[in-house]
């Protein structure tokens, strides 16, 4: 029997305070991609977070190392307390007439990383207040990296855009004087360089603009890489004169959504997925981003007259129809409060080329709801159940045969107060839909109070207050928490005791990780008795990752049958890290009174895994594919090997005092891993081979992956698939080579420094030490190399990507496209095309589908 204790303490498993200030609260202002990375808007922009959880590379710095103080009190504390200062930044000099006042500020933070025992036994606790502080993980909360980007402000494209020549009613409340953030999403992942997501965001100024990670995505820059606007502003047929209302309205853009990727596996690396654009002019447009990397505008479908617009969109999943074709919904909110809904086929088409591609069948909206007048506040599918909320209700759509609930129709709920503090009411926006079980949703709204639906399969009503109040306090309890250790606030009522109950939590979004209580949110402290009204200087928000714990309704499932069956049947790799899918259970299992609770569980799981996955394997053959993505991304054999090893590996760093136990465990997976990439990398060369001949770098790289898997079947006897395959290759090899009379000489490996033979571990008979790329098993010769952000492997960058993002033009002109066109005065050159091919199916890490980073 699994053991798995829900009646958990509400914990915090990681905050951060961000100098600055909320824009208006909406459900898609705090949301997390497929790599595990969150982003949260600000009024000035959005900010990147990327917790520090499964992976090789050093935890981030973070504003105070609890450590230093512990090992030496009295030389290091002066030093802390610098550090400190110097990494919470206040902007537009709030110290200006008020001192940050160190001691006061930040000696939480300090404590914050530690749990309490350690804090007891800490000399320097008599400065530490007794006050509440809510559980932390056992180690200190998770952190995280940060990086962010800034949207246009300065407006300087808005001559290019010619939309302010218009001086209409409905164009001049357009223009506001300060630019801000009014929406902000990920790309499904796959699409950029490095295996992860591209960012859109959206200005108040309604214009919208593609960013793209430059080298390292966690810390590092992003780059504008399209202007989605100028592209629009292309598409109008040049004339003289201004533009028309129409077209000018159809420029501003007043919601965005991406679409997920296609789930047809015969279509893997073909992205297909669709980014909406609602614009002011009633319409919705589609774009692809897909093969080409450029942005294309695909179809643009009329929703309503001029004069209203689609607020706001939802994506649903895509249903597989057939083999060939898939279907999603795209919900609207309208400004007039009706919902509709479009609905989108993408089907399989093969180009004379041989080339397949995805062709788009859009049908017209339809309504589904006409609506009061009153505004739509959120609007959310779960699974084929449509959801939408309005001051003080909850609206659910059932179609006739849907596959989720028992019943159909639409069925609305009016909300109760939850709560005493400030702005508790029924009536704030939603900020946050969910499903924490089968029959349950939360719904949360902007003061950080929550609602529960009961009865979701069958019945839907209002749970009992007490149910919805009981989770709400203890959303509550961490935010008086941080409201009682943010050094800003501090400094504002130092002289004033602090009284909770006149404080709200003007939050911005809240969203969770998929399974689990666990929630990650954006919050403000605002104080509505005081009228508290602070410059932007000196105002605050904090981000949270927490778990309510025993407040929140269980999953249907404990944690370790739900990881069970996700390594059972993994989601492709390709689309969502290993990272992000374990994070939230990961999450649930740091937030435990002790996390080696699960310990004994998590090695039962492995070591059958690794069993199971080795049964499976000895009965399996590879087949000859030309389509080597394919073969890198479809098994899901492969995929759940993957996930194993990222779990078992995570397991060696979270269990010090056991890793010897998991490490045979990681190795035996990384083992099974190669051998695997190995034969397929094989079979593909062999099938290459039989219709020609290939060129001396190529070669490089055959006898190469041959000197791998002699080694790997070596060490492991077993496996004799590995070395017939590497002797039928090596024939194939010579025979090719006895053809073109090639010399050995030019393809053998040789020590780039001093012309010696290099062994397999990458070092030379004279101590050069060399990394192999663990793709093509190439020695890295270059500083143009890529890293994995999940586990230790390195590779070779393709050619195609070695040159950065290439940021767009004074103008908005993207050009960033035009580092993947095929030059045609080298396609002559075959020198190194396997080699090529093998890197750029390397879409991820095949070792462990982690995202890349690059070097430089
Ligand atoms: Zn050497
Ligand atoms: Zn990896």
């Amino acid at each position: 029997m699994t053991i798995d204790p829900y009646d958990n303490p509400p914990t915090i498993l990681a905050t951060r305070i961000f100098p600055g200030i909320l824009p208006s609260t909406s459900q898609h202002n705090v949301s997390w991609n497929e790599d595990g990375q969150c982003l949260f808007i600000t009024k000035k922009g959005v900010n990147i977070l990327t917790p520090h959880l499964t992976t090789t590379f050093s935890p981030p710095p973070t504003l105070v190392d609890p450590t230093l103080q512990l090992k030496d009190n009295n030389n290091n504390s002066s030093n802390v307390r610098n550090q400190a200062g110097n990494s919470f930044v206040v902007e537009d000099g709030a110290s200006d007439d008020d001192e940050v006042d160190l001691d006061g500020g930040l000696d939480e933070p300090l404590i914050s990383g530690l749990d309490n025992t350690t804090t007891n036994n800490n000399n320097n606790s008599s400065k530490v207040k007794s006050k509440i502080r809510m559980k932390r993980p056992k180690n200190g909360e998770i952190k995280f990296w940060n990086t962010g980007i800034e949207l246009d402000k300065e407006g300087k494209r808005n001559d290019h855009y010619g939309w302010n020549e218009y001086n209409d009613e409905i164009d001049t409340v357009l223009i506001e004087k300060d630019v801000t953030t009014r929406q902000a999403i990920w790309s499904p992942s796959g699409l950029t360089d490095l295996g992860g997501s591209l960012l859109v965001g959206l200005s108040s100024a309604m214009q919208v603009s593609v960013y793209a990670p430059r080298n390292d995505p966690y810390t590092k820059q992003w780059d504008e890489i399209a202007d989605l606007t100028s592209i629009m502003k292309g598409l109008i047929p040049p004339k003289e004169g201004p533009l028309s209302l129409k077209e000018s309205l159809g420029l501003r853009t007043m919601s965005i959504q991406w679409s997920s990727h296609l789930p047809l596996p015969s279509m893997i690396g073909i992205d297909g997925s669709l980014l909406a654009l609602s614009n002011r002019a009633g319409k919705i447009t589609f774009w692809s981003y897909g093969l080409d990397k450029r942005f294309h505008q695909l179809r643009s479908s009329d929703v309503c007259q001029i004069g209203g617009w689609v607020s706001d969109m939802a994506w649903s999943e895509w249903k597989v129809l057939d083999d060939e074709s898939c279907e999603a919904h795209l919900a609207l909110t309208l400004t007039d409060g009706s919902i509709r809904v479009i609905t989108v086929i993408r089907k399989i088409e093969l180009k004379s080329s041989g080339r397949r591609e995805w062709a788009l069948d859009i049908h017209p909206s339809f309504m589904i709801d006409r609506g009061d007048k009153r505004t739509i506040t959120s609007i959310k599918w779960i699974e084929d159940v449509l959801i939408w909320t309005k001051p003080g209700t909850v609206h659910i759509f059932a179609g006739e045969g849907n596959r989720t609930v028992q019943w159909n129709g639409i069925l609305s709920l009016r909300l109760e107060r939850v709560g005493n503090w400030a702005s508790a009411n029924a009536l704030g926006p939603c900020i946050g839909i969910n499903r924490i079980n089968r029959d349950t949703l939360v719904i949360v709204l902007s003061s950080l109070t929550t609602h529960i639906i009961e009865n979701f399969t069958t019945s839907p009503q209002l749970a009992h207050p007490h149910t919805s109040l009981r989770n709400a306090l203890a959303l509550r309890d961490i935010f008086e928490d941080h409201l009682h250790s943010d050094p800003l606030i501090k400094i504002r009522f130092r002289s004033i005791e602090m009284q909770p109950e006149g404080w709200t939590a003007n939050t911005s979004g809240w969203t969770s990780l998929g399974w689990g209580g666990a929630g990650t949110w954006v919050t403000e402290p605002m104080s509505f008795h005081t009228l508290d009204n602070a410059t932007e200087g000196k105002r605050s928000m904090t981000f949270v990752i927490g778990n309510p714990g025993k407040a929140r309704l269980s999953p249907d499932e404990s944690v370790i049958e739900a990881l069970k069956g996700i390594l059972s049947d993994s989601p492709k790799l390709l689309y969502c890290s290993p990272g992000r899918i374990l994070m939230p259970y990961l999450l649930h299992i740091l937030s435990l009174r002790g996390p080696e609770f699960m310990m004994d569980e998590l090695f039962g799981l492995l070591s059958s895994v690794l069993d199971g996955s080795q049964d499976d394997l000895s009965k399996k053959k590879e087949q000859g594919n030309e389509n080597l993505i394919e073969e890198f991304w479809v098994d899901a054999t492969l995929d759940r090997l993957r996930l194993a090893y990222v779990l078992a590996s995570w397991c060696e760093t979270t269990y010090p005092s056991s890793a010897e136990k998991f490490r045979p465990i990681t190795n035996a997976l990384s083992i099974l891993i190669s051998s695997q990439l190995l034969a397929k990398l094989m079979t593909w060369v062999i099938t290459y081979l039989s219709s020609g001949g290939i060129g001396n770098s190529d070669r490089q790289f055959s006898s190469q992956v041959i000197k791998s898997a002699n080694q790997l079947s070596d060490e492991k006897s077993k496996s004799h698939s590995l070395s017939q395959l590497a002797a039928e290759l090596d024939s194939k090899l010579s025979k090719d080579g006895m053809a073109n009379n090639a010399e050995h000489q030019n393809w053998e490996e040789r020590c780039p420094a001093c012309h010696n033979e290099v062994g397999s571990e990458g070092i030379c008979s004279k101590g050069h030490v060399w990394s192999r790329c663990s793709i093509t098993h190439l020695l890295v010769t270059h500083p143009h190399y890529r890293v994995c952000s999940t586990c230790p492997a390195i590779s070779l960058l393709p050619k195609k990507h070695l040159s950065v993002p290439i940021v767009v033009d004074d103008q908005g002109k993207d050009h960033d496209y035009r580092r993947f066109q095929v030059n045609p005065e080298h396609s002559e050159e075959n020198e190194d095309k396997l080699i090529q091919v093998a890197l750029e199916s390397a879409v991820c890490c095949l070792n462990c589908g982690g995202r890349w980073q690059r070097a430089v």
